[in-house]
């Protein structure tokens, strides 16, 4: 009887040994399991703060690229070429003044008008045209001028 009761015993702490054991192995993988989850949150928080700071870096980077590469000289350095070419005017290798013809732009101007009083034409021009080239004025003299 009491053998029976032993061996009752003992089949009862195998069988709850048994159980606990399972009980633990489990809670040991609900654990593992969570923390792989928490790995992964923090690995997506990881990246999340990376592409956040990245986004951060480049909103801030390009405005300023922009405007750097608008105000670099580029446009206004054309911008100025384009002024001085318009203006016909040529500084020789003698340092004399050069005023192109404002109708050929090929030869110097050398005629003087009036009453509009621009040096806008050359001695060719000056018997082609009737009107000033810069104000569209009729002219009614001109006055070939002698450049020192
Ligand atoms: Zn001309
Ligand atoms: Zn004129």
């Amino acid at each position: 009887m009491l053998m029976q009761m032993n061996l009752m015993v003992q089949s009862v702490e195998d069988f709850w040994r048994r159980n606990l054991a399972g009980e633990i192995q489990k809670r040991m993988e609900m654990e593992r399991m969570l923390k792989e989850k928490e790995e992964q949150v923090e690995r997506f928080r990881n990246m999340y703060h990376f592409y956040e700071e990245r986004t951060f870096v480049l909103e801030n980077m390009g405005p300023n690229r922009f405007a750097g590469e608008g105000t670099s000289g580029g446009g206004a350095g054309a911008a100025l070429e384009e002024e001085v070419q318009s203006c016909h005017v040529e500084v020789k290798d003698d340092q004399r003044m050069e005023i192109r013809c404002r109708n050929c732009l090929n030869r110097p101007a050398s005629m003087l008008w009036l009453p509009c009083r621009h040096l806008s034409v050359c001695l060719v021009c000056e018997r082609r045209v009737k009107n000033c080239p810069i104000c569209r004025v009729k002219k009614t003299e001109s006055i070939q001028i002698n450049l020192p």
